[in-house]
């Protein structure tokens, strides 16, 4: 089991106390595994050795990677708004870098959170406390408010503390929301039950870009929230939905891991369907969840398996997921 209290990650050592090389590389799994244990964990993370990168990826979109999930940024005349925020440590670095692109001085005005887990909404705080607005799902507000626990429904398990009141959106929306800045209409379309309960996908349509969340991600096996909602059913019908509406050529900023395009979010949907499917073969054969870890029966797709979710915390996920076991739903009204 993952705990988030210190000191208990028995095990867990070489990932949650890195050796020094590990810690500049930020890792990873280091990074994900502390997604939601992020405002408690963050403080103890060395942070100074990360560096913000930022991408042009189309028209005045840009695409920042630091720690934890990536950032997008319409940067123009307007000013600024930037979907996710990293950690609360990054904050004043990632203004720096959105400076030092040499557009505006203009701050950023709009923080939309794709999802509440901490490597994504970490710098809400520093962000709303030099004048942002942070824009994001009702759940993702709830969510932070209450905190709670995260997790696969089964080994994985995250204690999330509530978030200061100054972290939380202080504009929620149930549906979409658009924010007309830069000439753009960027807007946050929300998809229930996938990642978690409070995913947003954010559409740039002019720049033709597209900031997926956490929904689609790219270091193998995505972590589903299924203690906060989530559901691969749900994943897998936002990936169709959205692939089905976008233009064949557009740019795709996925949760964590390199731009991407809609080429791989089609292959990532594939894996998703088929493995749901050999789970769910399992389920209807009156398979134990054991007995289908025993089995290897996710081998096929062997090469998703990553340092975070592996097969068996996958097998386990997409059990809990199909069997509906593992959640605790945020109701939509
Ligand atoms: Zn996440």
């Amino acid at each position: 089991m993952i705990e988030c209290g210190a000191g208990k990650q028995d095990g867990m050592n070489t990932v949650w106390r890195p050796n020094e090389m590990t810690r500049v590389r930020v890792g990873v799994a280091l990074a994900l595994l502390l997604l939601v244990c992020a405002t408690a964990r963050a403080q103890e993370q060395d942070f100074s050795k990360v560096q913000i990168k930022a991408t042009k990826v189309a028209g005045n979109i840009y695409m920042l990677e630091g720690a934890g999930g990536n950032i997008a940024a319409s940067v123009g005349e307007d000013g600024i708004v930037i979907v996710d925020d990293q950690y609360a440590p990054l904050a004043e670095k990632i203004q720096a870098a959105l400076k030092n692109l040499g557009i505006t001085d203009k701050p950023v005005r709009f923080v939309i959170n794709t999802h509440y887990h901490g490597d994504h909404t970490g710098g809400n705080e520093p962000f709303a406390n030099t004048g942002s607005t942070v824009i994001a799902q009702d759940n993702v507000r709830k969510r932070l408010e209450t905190g709670g626990t995260a997790g696969n429904g089964g080994s994985l398990k995250m204690e999330v503390k509530p978030a200061p009141k100054a972290a939380l959106p202080i504009i929620t929306f149930e549906h979409d929301v658009t924010v007309h800045l830069n000439g753009e209409d960027i807007r946050a379309l929300h998809f229930p039950a996938g990642h978690t309960d409070g995913d947003a996908i954010i559409f740039f349509p002019k720049a033709n870009v597209v900031h997926m969340g956490d929904d689609f991600v790219r270091y193998g096996f995505p972590f589903i929230d299924v203690a906060s909602g989530g559901s691969v059913q749900g994943m897998i019908a936002a990936m169709e939905k959205v692939s089905a509406q976008l233009p064949g050529d557009v740019k795709v900023i996925p949760g964590h891991g390199g731009l991407s395009n809609l080429d791989d979010v089609r292959a990532y949907t594939k894996m998703l369907r088929e493995t749901s499917a050999a789970v769910q073969k399992g389920i209807d054969e009156h398979k134990t969840l054991e007995q289908m870890k025993q089995e290897k029966i996710l081998e096929p797709w062997k090469k998703w398996s990553g340092e975070f979710i592996d097969a068996d915390k996958f097998i386990e996920t997409l059990y809990n997921s199909l069997t509906g076991k593992a959640g605790e739903f945020v109701k939509h009204n």
